[in-house]
């Protein structure tokens, strides 16, 4: 549909002979798809909601030729019920602070110029010109930035530990195998600025002293490989990729490795062995992949949100980046925000804001005026939250004393409706099916506690199974081999710990 609107508004735009004084760019994702598809007027920023290709016409003869909004497709505030025209005034990105995302819905990400004329590249240039890896590491760790791909490992130190691994052939991984359930931030950086994430590679790649970076995506990401062929492509004609970079004798090149889809080829030790043709199995650690890594080299590996933040902070700064979030946790996380909450989208938000923030504020409240029931953060290894959280600010260190987790970003809210037991059978569901099967905990043990959910999901459970169903989540926890087994059980274990009341009456009903 936004296709359609882009085309019936050039044709328009051509029809009134405007051609010469306006352009239609087709952006990345705005993030507000509650909304969408979203037109956004520039200079003046008048955002348009739920637009159809049959407004573009009323766009264009309304407001570029008369200079009047066009009511209908503007925002209406819910609360004073009044038209808001320029999304800085909508409540849904008030508290947002856009870093990772800061050019999706600003530029054109099938044109490199767009990404430049804000800056782009400019990090890279004065790194190449002016600083040693070392000092560049430095301002990586002075930022605390810390992986966004769940794990929050800092970043600065990995690289740090990566490039005093010696070898003559090192690796730059982009972790670009988003797997969790609802979730699709690094999908939208790739689409909507994949420049931002090949910049910072070649950064890292100077850091590390590697001269070949390689992006791990899905294959089930079709428009995102097309942009980053378009930017790859890009890059290397403006020099910007190859040899002798910026004429400083730095060479680095991208290119692109596609998995097919399974889950567990999100941990790094999967993801490089199906990179190198072996099957996608995760091998215990260390040694870690920044010591021998993709072909038994020395490998950094960075999911895509956290190498989309790595410009900004050299653009502007560690100190810059350190006062945004909390102490631990300086900067902005990202999540897809979805299930039962009015305003679903992406959303880029400080650390440390609170979860009612996001819920409530961001995400407009619980959809149908219903009551707020549970918040799953983590992805499908996540924990379900509960009222007595929503104030709890967002960040590693929080969500894990709470027992959940952050993950890469995925946020499934649900309501009054929703039953705990079936939430937690239906992650465990697709635990399951994305397991490896290396080890047995994960593998058996896993689809013993299905059955065991399932069973008392029928009404045919018995206390004992109850206590079966604890036992059992706590030893998978403890003896899996990888993160994806250890963390497993936690929607069964967040939900019997925040929801007893919902088993045992589930327990109660086969009596
Ligand atoms: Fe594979 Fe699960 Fe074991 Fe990880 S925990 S190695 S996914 S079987």
């Amino acid at each position: 549909e936004s296709e359609a609107i882009a085309v019936n508004l050039k044709r328009s735009i051509d029809e009134n002979n405007l051609e010469n004084d306006v352009q239609v760019v087709r952006t990345g994702c705005f993030g507000f798809c509650e909304k969408g598809p979203v037109v956004k007027m520039v200079p003046d920023n008048t955002f348009y909601v739920h637009v159809t290709p049959d407004d573009a016409e009323d766009l264009v003869l309304e407001h570029l030729i008369k200079g009047r909004k066009v009511e209908r497709l503007l925002y209406v505030d819910p609360e004073t019920k009044e038209h808001v025209s320029d999304s800085k005034h909508m409540d849904f990105y008030k508290k947002q602070i856009r870093i990772a995302l800061r050019n999706c819905g600003f530029i054109n990400p099938e044109n490199i110029d767009e990404y430049i004329a804000r800056d782009g590249y400019s990090a890279l240039g004065t790194i190449l010109d002016e600083m040693t890896p070392e000092e560049s590491i430095k301002v990586v760790k002075d930022s605390g930035l810390r992986g966004r791909g769940g794990g929050g490992f800092p970043t600065g130190l990995k690289w740090e530990i990566t490039l005093q691994s010696e070898s003559e052939q090192k690796y730059v991984v982009c972790n670009a195998d988003e797997g969790d359930p609802g979730a699709f931030m690094d999908r939208s950086i790739l689409e909507g600025d994949p420049h931002s994430v090949l910049e910072a590679m070649a950064i890292c790649g100077y850091c590390i002293g590697a001269d070949t970076g390689l992006i791990y995506i899905r294959a089930e990401y079709p428009l995102a490989i097309k942009r980053l062929k378009i930017a790859i492509d890009q890059a290397r004609d403006y020099g910007l990729l190859g040899k002798d970079i910026f004429g400083a004798g730095f060479n680095f090149d991208v290119e692109i490795r596609y998995g097919a889809g399974a889950f567990v080829c999100g941990e790094e030790t999967a993801l490089i062995h199906s990179m190198e043709g072996l099957r996608g199995e995760p091998t215990v650690k260390p040694p870690f992949p920044s010591v021998s890594g993709y072909k038994g080299k020395p490998t950094n590996v960075n999911n895509v949100e956290t190498f989309a933040n790595i410009p900004a902070i050299f653009l502007k700064g560690a100190d810059w980046f350190r006062k945004i979030g909390t102490e631990k946790s300086p900067g902005t996380k990202v999540f897809a925000l979805a299930g039962k909450v009015n305003n679903v989208g992406l959303i880029e938000v400080p650390m440390g804001t609170t979860l009612r923030e996001v819920i409530f504020d961001i995400g407009g409240g619980i959809k149908g005026g219903k009551k707020f029931k549970a918040v799953q953060t983590g992805g499908p290894s996540g924990g379900c939250l509960t009222e007595n959280h929503l104030d709890l600010p967002i960040d590693y260190d929080s969500l894990i004393a709470s027992g959940s987790m952050m993950g890469s970003g995925g946020m499934i809210v649900m309501d009054e409706d929703d039953c705990m037991v079936s939430v937690a059978k239906f992650y465990l569901d697709f635990t399951v099916e994305e397991s490896c099967g290396k080890c047995t905990p994960c593998r058996v043990g896993n689809k013993r506690l299905y059955e065991l959910l399932e069973k008392i999901t029928l009404g045919k459970g018995d206390e004992g199974d109850l206590t079966r169903l604890r036992n059992l989540a706590n030893v998978i926890k403890d003896t899996a081999l990888c993160g994806l087994g250890q963390t497993s059980p936690n929607p069964v274990l967040s939900t019997m710990d925040n929801f007893p009341e919902e088993y045992e009456a589930h327990v109660k009903e086969s009596k």
